[in-house]
């Protein structure tokens, strides 16, 4: 493991919050501080020695108490120049008010021996025990900034430290010098594995990652850990970048075993380079985003370029416009989508989705803003929205002749939110639709967030009576054991199975086995991203229950919906194809989406 860097002791706490401290200190650190700050130390001392001795001087002689100013000028340097500092200047000061400084200057009296080798033996005390408090007080300071500088866990240097070794590289770059880049490199799913294995596993996983990591590493490339399972290095050029990345990468994708547990992770890297004027904070921000970004996309390296990160800020910038839109209640609308009986082509549901018009950007689509408005309390807000609206429309179809389930996409904000059971409950009652006509939609990735807290929210949504769906069935990690025991009504298997299913005969396979376990725990399966003939043939084959997808309508505005639905009931009856949709050109023209 790599020693620490020299550096300027004091810790950054203190710099930031106690501008008195940190002169404090920086006299304290004189030993080790640059020249000009000791010369004006020495000088100081020197001064007021001098004064001292003009003092007592001018004030009569050393038969005064004045002689104690001397004081001032050995604690001064004691704590500039410790033990050695104290007792040099304990002994000058002794000296001075020693035979050359008479008892009594008027009367020219001069000092016994006896009088002035006592006074210079407690100037030598005073100035050995401040010297020594200053040492000690320097050793503190020293294992604060060490502490302050080190993680905890891996002994490696930490944020603090790398952010101010970015700054120094940084303000230390030519402009001819290629540009400085950072690369973050991290283990995947870190937080799902603390869930799973707790606090210490993920510490001593840490702290093994950061050993293969060094083992990677030339001795001039220091290594940083820069928060519980990331770390960071600084290097000259993208290529070094790249290829010390890959290494990275593959070495935490490479089986681990703690304490005899073997876990199989992934590693994934974040690489930016300082474009002129950019700051440490802002570069390192960067590359911590690519690694979000190739952990997201489950790849191995990426590197940022700029239209990421605006495209990202101008999606959180959008949240100040999505409350008022939330608030207004214009701009936002609900498209349905028909989720049909595969056996007898009857529609038997629609999923509500979220439709954003942005008065200036024009129509935004729900994967730019949700994952946004998930991360904000707006989230909760949106939600409830859609349950209200589609609850009112289902009323309005109802009164139609229409039974259908509505089912409606929830967050995980929404599944960690203890009112969002009561608040569902009044919604439903509102409108007097019975819960069961109401299925929620949740991802099985959301329900691995915090899978316990998940678990008796779903219970608490159950209680009500509404159907839960488990969305996106397939995408997941989650291990069968565990999704057999959601309490869930209805499993989405993911568009990615309608695209595959076809060409590949395994995939056939395993949605035959998904759907037999389904039905045997008494669910439902619905097939999404329906897109061809072939596709819907497959799922009909392999006894899915419900289907949704483009061949069989693309989501529809409400009127268009309510259109559809009763060209549907029509087509039904007279034994037509219930599974032809509409010309999907006409579809195109009405809902560009
Ligand atoms: P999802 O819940 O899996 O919704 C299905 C998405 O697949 C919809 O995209 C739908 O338009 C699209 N889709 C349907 N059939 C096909 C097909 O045959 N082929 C293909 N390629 N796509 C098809 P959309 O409307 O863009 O929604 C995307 C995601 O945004 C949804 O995925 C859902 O996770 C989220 N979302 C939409 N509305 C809401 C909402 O009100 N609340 C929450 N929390 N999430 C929402
Ligand atoms: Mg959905
Ligand atoms: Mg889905």
């Amino acid at each position: 493991m790599k020693e620490e860097p020299a550096r300027s002791g004091t810790p950054p706490f203190l710099k930031r919050r106690n501008p008195l401290g940190d002169w404090f200190l920086q006299f304290v650190e004189t030993e080790r501080s640059r020249p000009a700050t000791r010369r004006w130390a020495a000088l100081t001392v020197l001064a007021a020695l001098a004064a001292t001795y003009a003092i007592v001087y001018a004030t009569g002689g050393t038969r005064y108490s004045y002689a104690h100013f001397a004081y001032v000028p050995i604690v001064i340097g004691a704590f500039s120049f410790g033990i050695r500092g104290g007792l040099l200047t304990g002994l000058a000061a002794g000296l001075l008010m020693g035979p050359p400084m008479p008892l009594e200057v008027e009367s020219g009296t001069a000092q016994s021996m006896h009088n002035w080798l006592v006074r210079a033996s407690f100037f030598l005390l005073i100035g050995a025990l401040s010297g020594i408090a200053a040492d000690l007080l320097r050793r503190q300071v020293k294992a604060l900034s060490r502490q302050a500088y080190r993680d905890r866990m891996t002994r490696l240097p930490n944020r603090a430290a790398y952010l101010e070794r970015i700054e120094a590289v940084l303000a230390a770059r030519r402009p001819s010098d290629p540009p400085v880049v950072a690369l973050t490199v991290g283990i995947g799913n870190f937080e799902e594995l603390i869930l799973s294995f707790g606090y210490p596993y993920a510490d001593q996983l840490y702290r093994v990652a950061s050993d293969r990591l060094l083992q990677l590493l030339s001795p001039e490339t220091e290594l940083f850990a820069i928060r519980a399972g990331l770390f960071a290095t600084i290097h000259r050029s993208a290529e070094e970048a790249r290829s010390i990345g890959a290494k990275f990468a593959r070495a935490l994708g490479e089986r681990f075993e703690i304490g005899g547990i073997p876990t199989l992770s992934s590693g994934h890297v974040g690489i930016a380079m300082a474009q002129e004027g950019i700051d440490a904070l802002t570069l390192t921000r960067e590359s911590i985003a690519c690694f979000h970004r190739a952990e997201k996309a489950n790849e191995a390296i990426v590197v940022h370029d700029g239209r990421f990160d605006r495209l990202r800020q101008s999606t959180l910038r959008l949240l100040p416009d999505l409350q008022e839109a939330i608030r207004s209640g214009n701009c936002l609308s609900l498209h349905y989508q028909p989720i049909l009986d595969l056996k007898t082509g009857h529609c038997k549901g629609a999923e509500a989705l979220l439709r954003w018009e942005h008065p200036e950007l024009g129509p935004i689509p729900p994967g730019d803003f949700i994952p946004a408005a998930e991360k904000t309390a707006l989230m909760g807000e949106l939600t409830r929205l859609v349950i209200d609206r589609s609850l009112r429309q289902m009323k309005q179809w109802q009164a139609e002749g229409f039974e259908l389930d509505f089912y409606v996409n929830i967050s995980v904000r929404d599944l960690e939110d203890e009112r969002f059971a009561a608040s569902t409950a009044k919604l439903l009652s509102n409108h007097a639709v019975p819960a069961p006509r109401l299925v929620l939609e949740v991802t099985e990735n959301a329900l691995m967030r915090d899978p316990a807290a998940a678990m008796r929210s779903l219970a608490r949504l159950r209680q009500l009576g509404v159907g839960v769906a488990l969305d996106d069935f397939g995408t997941g990690q989650s291990s069968l054991s565990y999704l057999a025991k959601l309490p869930v009504d209805v499993i989405k298997l993911d568009a990615s199975f309608a695209h595959e299913v076809e060409a590949d005969p395994q995939v056939g396979v395993v949605v035959r086995l998904a759907v037999d376990a389904a039905h045997q725990l008494g669910q439902k399966v619905v097939a999404e991203g329906i897109e061809t003939r072939s596709a819907l043939q497959k799922f009909q084959d392999l006894s899915c229950d419900f289907g949704q997808g483009y061949l069989l309508s693309r989501p529809l505005a409400a009127d268009t919906f309510r259109g559809w639905l009763f060209d549907h009931r029509l087509s039904v009856l007279r034994g037509k194809d219930a599974f032809a949709g509409q010309d999907p050109q006409g579809l195109r023209r009405m809902q560009p989406h």
